[in-house]
């Protein structure tokens, strides 16, 4: 990872770089993800590339191979986090994007939501 791709003043590039602590969940070399601090579902986790990039509205075409690779280990991870199996079960992943898109870390992350409903939102 290059210096240009870590931000010291993002908080998830922190955590991602175990600056910050955080209840982890998987890691590899580009992809970090770890327990959201106030979880909205029983299971409610963030999965963010180690990368900095600050939302979806700067993806680049390079990034598809790394955001394809995220949203191919969600299912996986969701089930080791507890999310019961398709179809009563599942999952939701969320990527909130820009102010009014509801993103309040700018640092790109998928939420992935699971378990038994009623959640506390959404
Ligand atoms: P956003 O609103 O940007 O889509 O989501 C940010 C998420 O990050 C929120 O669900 C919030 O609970 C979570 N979050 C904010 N600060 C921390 C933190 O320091 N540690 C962890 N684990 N999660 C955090
Ligand atoms: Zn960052």
């Amino acid at each position: 990872m290059h210096n240009h791709d870590y931000d010291a003043n993002c908080l998830f590039c922190r955590i991602a770089k175990g600056e910050i602590p955080s209840r982890k969940v998987y890691e590899d070399e580009e992809v970090f993800a770890f327990h959201d601090i106030n979880p909205a579902a029983p299971v409610h986790f963030l999965m963010v590339p180690k990368k900095h990039i600050a939302s979806m509205a700067q993806v680049q075409a390079e990034d598809a191979p790394l955001l394809g690779r995220m949203m191919a280990l969600a299912p996986r991870l969701a089930l080791e986090q507890g999310c019961n199996p398709y179809p009563d079960g599942g999952f939701r992943i969320v990527v909130n994007t820009g102010a009014e898109g509801g993103q309040e870390v700018h640092h790109l992350h998928l939420h992935v939501m699971g378990g038994p409903r009623p959640w506390l939102k959404g």
